[in-house]
């Protein structure tokens, strides 16, 4: 579907297309796109069709809809669905159908939207390129000898691809924004407890946010107002109003918004051209479009990524511990599979989880394990984990002291356009600084929108980030709806076809 969720939309309440075509046409859409692409882990079948009849059914009926009634959403299979599996592209959870839904499907489903299918990512969301999944790797549509991004490259690349217009992704360290500016399109971390984790399987869970992903900010608005709630469920989401998203997308005069440029950001070294060209055009158009410009600087941004690559593998180390093909995943079926390492005889229960778990994890998901493991043993807790907390702190009171200034803060998503698929595959320390700009966000905890901001001399597209403070996702879909109204790179195909 090249066409925007609004016009899709607009296109089901007309009656100018059935759910049931719309659903039939993107199901072709994605086989077509498979072969090459890969997006998808699942391509739901039945189930969306059915789903699709009772939407017309409904339509003809003259029965109230939802405001998303009919709409095929791609979903990251990092979110439970009760009705298809949920491998978090690991083989650990191989076939894996949970017994309920996340409360973001729920909600999407309730919405009247309709899970077309579920998305290839970096397993259990730990990368940056989707080739670490379990799945097969996931190409870029724009360039398919290239990473989509990841971790929820599958979810980018099914929008860019043009087999949905909408996807649900999630956020731990950049995974909605990085693989969206890899794919030329727009993704929305919200705050940290705006939408509900429930069903979302933990990878960090002071971090993990979902969010969607669609061609522009109006896309991802109505995505937004369908996931944000409070939910009981989730000790940890926010009781607090939903506003309307797309209000705010009817002004475009930012006159009196303060927007902070990370200069520190753009001008650092390893900053490809076309990314500092593309951040230094936006900063013209927001200044053109009415917004004060002032220069920011987040002091302890240099601590981000080491920060994050100790707080996030603690975090993992402990959630992926019920993987041990008793309580949860893979079970190895033969003791003889284990691998002698020498260590004497294991009882069964030990080989069991051993070899289970030996064979059901890919070595990056082992790497997080064991060093997460390492930082929080009796003798290492204080030095990293701790430490890594309390400058964790200092990094949010940057985003406080950066918020009494401006009221957003622009700068880059990603060093550089996408990469090569196998580029970085054998350099974790590489992959790991494809994070440079994003974690910030996700360690205090703030709204982060990352929009299209033009191609590079390669045709590859690039994008810009702004964040905004706690709870305020608004402004970040104010101004980049106003920059969306003047620019036209969120129209950009892979094709190079303005639609
Ligand atoms: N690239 C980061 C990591 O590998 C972020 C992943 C994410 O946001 N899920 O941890």
């Amino acid at each position: 579907m090249l066409d925007s969720t609004v016009s899709l939309l607009n296109a089901l309440q007309s009656g100018d297309v059935t759910a049931q075509d719309l659903v039939q046409q993107t199901i072709a859409a994605i086989e077509a796109s498979q072969p090459t692409i890969n997006a998808f882990t699942h391509v739901a079948g039945d189930s969306a069709m059915a789903a699709a009849e009772r939407v017309d059914a409904d339509r003809k009926a003259g029965r109230t809809l939802g405001p998303l009634a009919g709409l095929p959403v791609a979903i990251k299979d990092v979110l439970c669905t009760s009705d298809m599996p949920t491998t978090c592209s690991s083989e650990m959870l191989r076939g894996f159908v949970p017994p309920y839904n996340a409360t973001v499907v729920s909600k999407l489903t309730a919405a009247g939207a309709i899970v077309i299918g579920k998305t290839n990512m970096d397993e259990f969301a730990m990368g940056a390129s989707t080739e670490t999944s379990a799945m097969g790797v996931t190409r870029n549509p724009w360039d398919e000898a290239r990473t989509p991004g990841g971790s929820s490259g599958g979810a980018a690349a099914a929008v860019a691809c043009g087999a949905v217009s909408l996807s649900i992704g999630t956020d731990t360290g950049g995974s909605i924004r990085q693989p969206a500016a890899f794919c030329g399109i727009t993704g929305l971390k919200p705050t940290y407890g705006r939408c509900s984790r429930y069903g979302l399987v933990a990878f960090a869970s002071s971090l993990d946010q979902a969010g969607p992903m669609g061609w522009s900010v109006d896309d991802v608005a109505i995505g937004l107002q369908a996931m944000a709630g409070y939910d009981p469920a989730d000790s940890t989401s926010v009781d607090h109003p939903v506003p309307d998203y797309r209000a705010v997308l009817q002004s475009t005069d930012l006159r009196g918004l303060k927007i902070g440029v990370l200069r520190d950001s753009i001008n650092q070294d390893g900053v490809s051209d076309a990314v500092r060209r593309s951040v230094e055009d936006a900063e013209r158009v927001f200044q053109e479009l009415g917004a004060e410009i002032v220069e920011i600087s987040l002091q302890h941004s240099p601590y981000w990524v080491p920060t994050y690559y100790v707080i996030a593998p603690c975090e993992a180390s402990s959630n992926l511990s019920r993987f041990d093909g008793a309580h949860y995943g893979h079970r190895a079926m033969r003791a003889a599979d284990a691998v002698d390492e020498g260590e004497g005889v294991m009882g069964p229960l030990e080989t069991m989880y051993r070899t289970s778990r030996a064979a059901g994890f890919g070595s990056e998901v082992k790497r997080r394990i064991i060093v997460g493991t390492y930082a929080l043993s009796a003798g290492y807790y204080d030095a990293y984990y701790n430490q890594a907390l309390k400058v964790r702190r200092l990094i949010r009171g940057d985003y406080d002291a950066a918020f009494d200034q401006a009221d957003l803060l622009l700068g880059p998503v990603t060093p550089s356009p996408a990469f090569r698929l196998g580029e970085n595959v054998d350099d974790p320390i590489a992959m790991y600084l494809c994070d440079l700009f994003t974690v910030g966000a996700n360690l205090a905890g703030v709204p982060a929108i990352s929009l299209p901001g033009g191609l590079d001399d390669q045709g590859l597209p690039v994008g810009i980030q702004l964040q905004g403070p706690v709870m305020e996702e608004s402004r970040l879909l104010f101004a980049g709806g106003a920059f969306q109204s003047v620019t036209d790179h969120h129209r950009l195909r892979p094709s190079n076809v303005r639609v």
